[in-house]
C-alpha cells in the first residue's frame, strides 16, 4: 500500500514543496491539514499534484478544538497514519500587540507550540497503529531557536527562562504572553515556540520511542527566504533577505530543494 502522511499547513511555503516532491514519488498519499481549504486546494493544483495523491483536511492549529476535530475527522477517514510532519508556523516580528488563540494563548507559541504540541500527542496512538516499517514524527524546527548558530545569536534570542509566563496561562492577563514572563516580542515567541518543537521532540523520543519504534525528530531545512514566513515583515526586510542569504550567509534554499529535503526524511 501507498505510505500515508499528514503535513500540517501544506498550502505554502516549505510544507506545499515537501507534499508536492511526495507526491511526485507516486508511493505516498497525503493528507494536506491547512485552515485555508480552498488556499490548499488551488496550491496542490497548482504544484501538478494528482487528485488522487492528497486529501485536504481542516485544522487550525491555533483552535485546540478545531485539532481534536481535526483527529476525529482523519480517524473517521480509515486511513492509516504512517508519517506526521507538523510544518506550519507563524512569524509575528513586527506586532507590537500580541494576539492570541481560540483558547487565549499568545498565538506563535499557541500554533506552532501547543497546537502540535496536542495534535502529536493524540495522533502518537495512530503513529503506533501503523505497520509500516519506519514510521516517523517530525516536527520543523529553526536554527533561530539554537544559540550554538550564528542566527540563533541574532537578538532576540530566544529563552524560555522559568516558564513562569506559560505557568501562568500565556494570555496576557494575569500572566505574561510570553513563555519567560517578559515583555512581548514576537520574534522572540516564534524563535521561543521553536526552541519548544524541538524539546518536545527530544522528551517524545526519550519518552516514547522505545515502546512505539516511532523516530521522533526535528529538521532544519535551511533558510527558504522566499516563503510567506516573512509576511509580516517590512518590505526592505522581505527584499533584502533573499539575496542576504544566498550571498552572504550562503544558508539559502529553494522552496523546492528544501521541500525534498524534508521529502527525504519522512
Ligand atoms: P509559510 O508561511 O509559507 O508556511 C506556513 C504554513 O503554516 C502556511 O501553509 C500557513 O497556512 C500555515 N499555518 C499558519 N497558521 C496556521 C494555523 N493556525 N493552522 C494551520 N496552518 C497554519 O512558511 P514556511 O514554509 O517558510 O514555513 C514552514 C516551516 O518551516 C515553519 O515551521 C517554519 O518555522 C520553518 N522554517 C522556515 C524557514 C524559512 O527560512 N522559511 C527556516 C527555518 C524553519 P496559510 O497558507 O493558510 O497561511
Amino acid at each position: 500500500r501507498k505510505g500515508s502522511v499528514i503535513i500540517t499547513g501544506a498550502s505554502s511555503g516549505l510544507g506545499l514543496a515537501t507534499a508536492k516532491a511526495l507526491a511526485e514519488t507516486g508511493k505516498w498519499h497525503i493528507i494536506m491539514a491547512c485552515r485555508d481549504f480552498l488556499k490548499a486546494e488551488r496550491a496542490a493544483k497548482s504544484a501538478g499534484m494528482a487528485k488522487e495523491n492528497y486529501t485536504i483536511m481542516h485544522l487550525d492549529l491555533a483552535s485546540l478544538d478545531s485539532v481534536r476535530q481535526f483527529v476525529d475527522t482523519f480517524r473517521r477517514s480509515g486511513r492509516p497514519l504512517d508519517v506526521l510532519v507538523c510544518n506550519a508556523a507563524v512569524y509575528l516580528p513586527t506586532a507590537k500587540e500580541p494576539t492570541f488563540t481560540a483558547e487565549g494563548f499568545e498565538l506563535s507559541v499557541g500554533t506552532n507550540h501547543l497546537g502540535h504540541f496536542l495534535l502529536s500527542r493524540l495522533l502518537l496512538d495512530d503513529l503506533k497503529q501503523s505497520d509500516y516499517p519506519s514510521k516517523r514524527l517530525i516536527i520543523v524546527g529553526s536554527i533561530t531557536g539554537n544559540t550554538n548558530t550564528l542566527a540563533g545569536n541574532v537578538p532576540p534570542k530566544a529563552n524560555l527562562g522559568d516558564l513562569r509566563g506559560f505557568a501562568g496561562g500565556l494570555n496576557g492577563l494575569n500572566s505574561s504572553s510570553m513563555i519567560d514572563g517578559g515583555d512581548f516580542d514576537g520574534a522572540k515567541a516564534y524563535k521561543d515556540s521553536k526552541v519548544c518543537n524541538m524539546l518536545t521532540m527530544q522528551e517524545f523520543h526519550r519518552r516514547f520511542h522505545e515502546e512505539t519504534g516511532i523516530a521522533f525528530a526535528s529538521l532544519y531545512p535551511g533558510c527558504i527566504a522566499t516563503t510567506g514566513l516573512f509576511r509580516e515583515h517590512i518590505p526592505l526586510f522581505r527584499l533584502l533577505f533573499p539575496p542576504f542569504q544566498k550571498y552572504i550567509t550562503k544558508g539559502y534554499v529553494s522552496e523546492d530543494e528544501a521541500g525534498k529535503r524534508l521529502a527525504q526524511v519522512k
